[in-house]
C-alpha cells in the first residue's frame, strides 16, 4: 500500500474527527456569512504528484476554496428552489459514502431493502397508492425524463411497436402537450429522441395564470382525433407555483388516448399539509410523477424520486440484462428501472431525515416556508420601488421592479442584493416582464431571516 494511504488508514477515525469539526465550524456559522460570493476563484493547481494525506487535503481545502462556497444551505438563499439539509440528512449521507453501497441491486447487502422501504414512506407522504412503483435518481430532470421514457414506451404500446428494441424513430413523431412545463421537460425530449420542437404549448387560465386551460387542452386531445400523446402536467411552476388542475386533466383518459406524466418537482410537497394538499389532488392517477427531494425534502444534493404505474414498460426501456446481472424477475433491481447503473445509496438522507422528524417535522417545514413567503409577498407589495407579480400561491415571491423594469435593472437589483450578502434571488421572465423570485424550502429559515431579506430588497431598490 502507497505509504501515505496506509498512514491515512491508521488515522482514519482522526481524519473523519476532522471532517466533522471543519463542517460543524462552517454550518454554525452559515447563518451569519455572506449568503454568496462574487470573488473570483483561485487559480487552477497543478496535478499534486507526490500525495499530501487526507489531512493536509482537508487543510487546502478549507484554504483555497472553501471560503468561496456559498451560503446555500443556509436560511437566506433564495435562488432557484434550493432547499438545505436537515440535521439527520446530513449523517445519513455520510453514512452513505463511509459505507459506500451498490445499489445496483442487491449485492450482498440490505442496501436495496432500506430504498425500498424509503420509496413506500415517500409513497406514502404525497398521496400515492401502491399501484405506482418508484426507484431514486439524482433529481428531478432525470426523474422527468424516466417518466417520459416509459410514457414514449407506452406510445409504442398503443402503436404495436417496441421502442427499446427498434427505437424512437418507430413510433413516428411524437407530441408532448402541456401548458408550462418546466425547461427540463423539453431537455428530456431532447435526450428521448421525441425532439424539443415536438412540445405542444397548451393555452394557460386567463388572469395571470400559469396554470393549464384544461378545455384547451381537451381541445388539443380532440384534434389529434384518435392519436396517442404524452401529456405533462405541472404541480408547482417556478415562477408563481401555479398548479394544473390534476384531476380534470386524469378525467380526460376516460375520452382521449394519453399518457399522463406530472412533474410535481416541489410542488408535491403540498400534499404535506391539509392546507394545500388540494392542490395536488389527483396527483395518484398519473402514470408517472417526478417528485424532487434536494428541494423541499431538505436532503443534501442530489436525490429524487420517480414513480409510475407502468413498472413493466419502465423495464422495458432500462433492463440492462447480461449473464452477470442477470434479466429483472419479481421485484427487479433498480439497475433495470433507472439511467444509472451502479448506484450511491441517495435514499439513506431521506431515510434518516423521515425517521428523524416524521411526516409532521416536514409539514412543518412546508407550512413556515409558505408563511414566510407569503409575508415576505406582503412586505414587497409595500415598498415603493418593487411590486408583485402574481400573488404568492405558495412559497415563491415574483416581483419586479416598479416603472421600466428593464432586463439591465433587474439583473442590476440581482447584483446589488447578491452583494449585500444578507440574500440571493435569481431573476427571470415573467409574462414577458424580467423580474426576480424569491423561493422559501430551506428548513432554517425563520421570521428574522425574512425581515432581513425585506430589508435588504428595500435597500437595494431604493
Ligand atoms: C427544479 C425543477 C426541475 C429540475 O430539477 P433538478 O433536480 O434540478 O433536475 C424540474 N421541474 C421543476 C418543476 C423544478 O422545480
Amino acid at each position: 500500500m502507497h505509504p501515505v494511504l496506509a498512514d491515512d488508514l491508521s488515522r482514519l477515525p482522526d481524519l473523519l474527527q476532522s471532517a466533522r469539526d471543519f463542517a460543524a465550524r462552517e454550518v454554525a456559522a452559515l447563518a451569519e456569512r455572506p449568503v454568496a460570493t462574487a470573488a473570483p476563484a483561485p487559480q487552477r493547481a497543478p496535478l499534486p504528484i507526490a500525495g499530501a494525506g487526507g489531512a493536509t487535503a482537508l487543510a487546502r481545502f478549507a484554504e483555497r476554496w472553501a471560503p468561496g462556497f456559498s451560503g446555500s444551505a443556509g436560511p437566506r438563499y433564495l435562488g432557484f428552489i434550493t432547499g438545505g439539509a436537515t440535521p439527520a440528512s446530513v449523517a445519513g449521507d455520510w453514512l452513505t459514502s463511509a459505507l459506500d453501497q451498490n445499489i445496483s441491486g442487491a449485492g450482498g447487502s440490505w442496501a436495496q431493502e432500506l430504498e425500498r422501504e424509503t420509496l413506500g414512506w415517500l409513497r406514502e407522504l404525497f398521496g400515492l397508492s401502491e399501484a405506482h412503483s418508484g426507484a431514486f435518481v439524482t433529481g428531478a430532470t432525470v426523474s422527468n425524463t424516466v417518466g417520459l421514457a416509459v410514457g414514449r414506451e407506452w406510445l409504442g404500446e398503443r402503436l404495436g411497436v417496441d421502442v427499446s428494441q427498434d427505437g424512437t424513430a418507430a413510433l413516428g413523431p411524437v407530441d408532448v402537450l402541456s401548458g408550462s412545463p418546466h425547461s427540463s421537460i423539453t431537455k428530456a425530449m431532447s435526450v428521448l429522441g421525441i425532439g424539443r420542437n415536438r412540445l405542444r404549448h397548451v393555452p394557460l387560465l386567463p388572469g395571470n395564470r400559469e396554470a393549464v386551460d384544461v378545455s384547451a387542452l381537451e381541445r388539443a386531445l380532440a384534434e389529434r382525433h384518435g392519436r396517442s400523446a404524452i401529456v405533462v402536467a405541472n404541480a408547482g411552476t417556478v415562477n408563481t407555483v401555479d398548479f394544473d388542475d390534476l384531476r380534470a386533466i386524469a378525467a380526460l383518459k376516460e375520452r382521449y388516448d394519453f399518457w399522463l406524466h406530472v412533474d410535481a418537482a416541489f410542488g408535491g410537497f403540498a400534499a404535506l399539509s391539509p392546507a394545500y394538499a388540494s392542490l395536488v389532488d389527483g396527483l395518484d392517477e398519473a402514470d408517472s410523477v417526478c417528485v424532487d427531494l434536494h428541494k423541499w425534502l431538505n436532503v443534501p444534493y442530489d436525490a429524487a424520486v420517480q414513480f409510475t404505474r407502468r413498472r413493466d414498460l419502465q423495464i422495458a426501456a432500462f433492463h440492462n440484462a447480461s449473464p452477470y446481472l442477470g434479466m429483472p424477475t419479481g421485484d427487479p433491481d433498480f439497475l433495470h428501472l433507472t439511467p444509472e447503473n451502479s448506484r450511491r445509496l441517495r435514499a439513506l438522507p431521506a431515510w434518516f431525515s423521515l425517521v428523524a422528524y416524521g411526516r409532521t417535522g416536514h409539514r412543518e417545514i412546508v407550512e413556515r416556508n409558505v408563511e414566510l413567503a407569503r409575508r415576505l409577498g406582503r412586505g414587497i407589495d409595500a415598498l415603493p420601488g418593487l411590486r408583485l407579480m402574481a400573488p404568492v400561491r405558495l412559497n415563491v415571491v415574483c416581483f419586479t421592479l416598479t416603472g421600466n423594469p428593464t432586463a439591465e435593472r433587474v439583473n442590476a437589483l440581482a447584483q446589488a442584493v447578491a452583494e449585500s450578502g444578507e440574500t440571493y434571488v435569481t431573476p427571470t421572465v415573467y409574462g414577458g416582464v424580467p423580474g426576480l423570485r424569491a423561493a422559501f424550502s430551506n428548513w432554517r429559515t425563520t421570521d428574522a431571516d425574512t425581515a432581513r431579506v425585506l430589508d435588504a430588497l428595500a435597500a437595494a431598490s431604493d
